[in-house]
């Protein structure tokens, strides 16, 4: 297996991965960026962006990731189709296998491989995704045409998923497991106000219930009498929130309780020196597109100093004790 080196690996290509690579490309430190098994990351799976800055009548998901990738490509920028297997951060250079049977190496590398949709862990979940169970309206909601749809989720994805699913299906169900929503006022309001959406609060799902062939159900325990019953539906959007994806790093970097990395202070260094990371693989709390590229941002030009050989220490010092590392 031949070996290639390179100054600094991005793993990951949504907006913090592809704002990472536009700084480190203008830095001129030729970033080698791993697109992963999701190139663009989660925006290329939504519709519209209303909220990121710059686009006063907004701007499609994939349209903003494949403009955010041409301006990287346009500072050289090299992008590599595939996803990374795993990764050795014992020493510098790290070794990094992508796609299985390439090796590369870098004297630093950014991990913004972001975070996938969480599922129920239903019975019959597995055995139905792809078909009548769904993590991705965009995706799939096609599908669905004239057909009666169940969200599972109280949050903002639930929200947009059902609001959005409205186009095709002839009603969907919000079913969320507390009488209380998680989702922004502004996007329940969205929800609420819309013909098509009804809601089942209250219900925890069981089951997916199905013929053999295609869902036919979901099945909920009521939270207030405890009686278990079968909500009809042609299909199930599963929106109940994402998972970091750090499997490929092994346990080598610290992580949080549910397995978002840990960065120092306000910088983007990891406890591995050399490593940065970016994005929702470690932001539990923001998780936004314009967050995301923010911390792209830090993350380059946090390896940039590092590349010049100034210590995490150096340019953290100047935060305020509470959020020093
Ligand atoms: P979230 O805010 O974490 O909400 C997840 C929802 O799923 C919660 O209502 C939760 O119930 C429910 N849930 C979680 N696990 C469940 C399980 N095992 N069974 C049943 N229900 C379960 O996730 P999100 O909606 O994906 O949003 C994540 C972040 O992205 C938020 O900061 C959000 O504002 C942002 N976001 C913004 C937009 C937008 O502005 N356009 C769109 C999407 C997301 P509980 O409430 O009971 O915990």
């Amino acid at each position: 297996m031949t070996t290639t080196h390179h100054h600094v690996m991005i793993l990951g290509t949504g907006p913090a991965g592809l704002t990472a690579a536009i700084y480190a490309a203008r830095a001129n430190l030729k970033p080698f960026v791993v697109e992963g098994n999701e190139p663009g990351g989660q925006l290329t799976l939504t519709t519209e962006i209303e909220n990121f800055p710059g686009f006063p009548e907004g701007i499609m998901g994939p349209q903003l990731m494949a403009d955010m990738r041409a301006q990287a490509e346009r500072f050289g920028a090299e992008f590599q189709m595939g996803w990374v297997t795993s990764a050795d951060l014992s020493k510098r250079p790290f070794r990094v296998t992508v796609n299985e049977d390439e090796m590369h190496e870098a004297d630093a590398i950014i991990v913004s491989t972001g975070a996938s949709a969480k599922l129920l862990g239903i019975d019959g979940e597995d055995e139905y995704i792809g078909r009548g169970v769904s993590t991705c309206a965009t995706c799939d909601g096609f599908f669905f045409r004239n057909k009666e749809i169940i969200v599972v989720g109280g949050g903002d994805s639930a929200m947009e998923e059902a609001t959005f699913l409205t186009k095709f299906a002839s009603k969907v169900t919000i079913v969320h497991r507390r009488e209380e929503l998680r989702a922004s006022k502004v996007m329940q309001d969205r929800a609420r106000a819309n013909e098509k959406i009804t809601w089942a609060l209250g219900m925890t799902p069981l089951g997916v219930e199905a013929d053999g062939k295609k869902v036919t159900g979901l099945k909920v325990k009521d939270g207030k009498t405890g009686e278990e019953k079968v909500l009809k539906t042609d299909g199930i959007f599963v929106a109940i929130g994402h998972s970091p994806n750090t499997a490929f790093l092994n346990g080598q970097l610290d992580v949080d309780a549910i397995g978002y990395i840990k960065t120092q202070g306000v910088t983007s260094a990891t406890n591995v020196e050399g490593v940065f990371a970016c994005g929702d693989v470690m932001d539990p709390h923001y998780r936004q597109a314009i967050t995301a590229a923010g911390s792209g941002c830090k993350a380059a030009m946090d390896v940039e100093k590092f590349l010049e050989g100034s210590s995490v220490h150096d340019w953290s010092e100047s935060a305020p004790e509470s959020i020093k590392a």
